[in-house]
């Protein structure tokens, strides 16, 4: 199944190029702030699933192209990323270090939007923002201590992530918490309907020159792991999403760009960059020059 959100706050099922309106079914007001209905969802799957798999079959479809697509879960408890957690990324960027003795980052909440939704650059003249291209892997229930090859029970489903950044060495979660710095979609498709993630084709393309091109097969910490590591930590809840990490071949967006990306069995949205006229500050007013190193 794949789940996604639209327009102002509706929970839709996606099949092809058309979306069914779900979100009376759901028992989801689509004007409640916080806008937990899609967490929710999540966390009482089965329940729903019936109704929603009957709607797929009887309810009335829209074109999805008529619609805007936000993102899956605007309102989970928590967004974890991975960095360095490609061989050849953690080359690129010099890094001494990989994601399996280094741990994770947060993301705040506020920086996810969706497939209809631009990337907002603030205005940082002499700072580059670099897309990068990671699978989110939802959390479908609440583990805690959990062992790695129980990871299978813990995941709902997967989706497309833009992990964007503004590059330089100030604190990483300052840099990466920008609204918009986090597009998840189009929807999310259902792990059953994935299969095994451990071999999953990732790419993304700046308008149309291709700048990553990776499998999950060559994460350093592999998607058993990294669920295992955060809920060593921190108790995961439906809705959570965890940030893989990016291959190599980051590099930076300007507005008017459209980053493209594309995961096998998982989906594909293209998202513009447009010119923002905020986001200032002391930190990131000092210009960076950045030297990444291409393999
Ligand atoms: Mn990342």
């Amino acid at each position: 199944m794949k789940i996604a959100c639209f327009d102002e706050g509706r929970i839709g099922l996606v099949d092809g190029d058309e979306i069914v309106d779900v979100t009376t079914l759901c028992e989801h007001d689509p004007g409640a702030w916080p806008p937990v209905g899609p967490t929710r969802l999540i966390a009482e799957f089965g329940r729903y699933r019936p109704r929603l798999s009957q709607a797929l079959e009887r309810s009335p479809r829209r074109p999805l192209a008529g619609v805007t697509l936000r993102t899956p879960v605007p309102w989970p408890n928590k967004v974890i990323a991975y960095p360095v957690n490609y061989h050849a990324h953690g080359r690129e960027m010099q890094a001494g270090y990989r994601a399996t003795l280094q741990g994770f980052f947060l993301k705040p909440n506020s920086s996810l939007s969706g497939a209809g939704e631009p990337i907002v650059l603030p205005d940082l003249p002499g700072r580059e923002v670099h897309h990068e291209c990671e699978l989110a892997v939802v959390i479908g229930r609440q583990v805690r201590n959990i062992a790695r090859d129980e990871w299978r029970d813990a995941v709902f489903g997967y989706a497309c992530l833009l992990d964007m950044v503004v590059r330089g060495k100030e604190e990483r979660v300052f840099r990466k918490a920008y609204d918009s710095f986090c597009p998840v979609g189009p929807w999310i498709t259902t792990a059953d309907e994935v299969g095994d993630p451990s071999a999953l084709q990732a790419r993304l393309w700046v308008n149309d020159e291709l700048r990553q091109d990776a499998n999950t097969r060559d994460l350093v910490l592999d998607i058993p792991g990294m669920v295992e590591m955060a809920a060593s930590v921190m108790t995961l809840y439906p809705g959570d999403i965890i940030a893989t990490g990016t291959p190599e071949g980051v590099g930076p967006v300007q507005a008017g760009d459209r980053v493209r990306i594309r995961i096998e069995r998982v989906g594909e949205m293209t998202v513009h960059v447009v010119q923002g006229r905020g986001g200032r500050n002391a930190p990131l007013e000092q210009p960076y020059d950045l030297k990444i190193v291409k393999q």
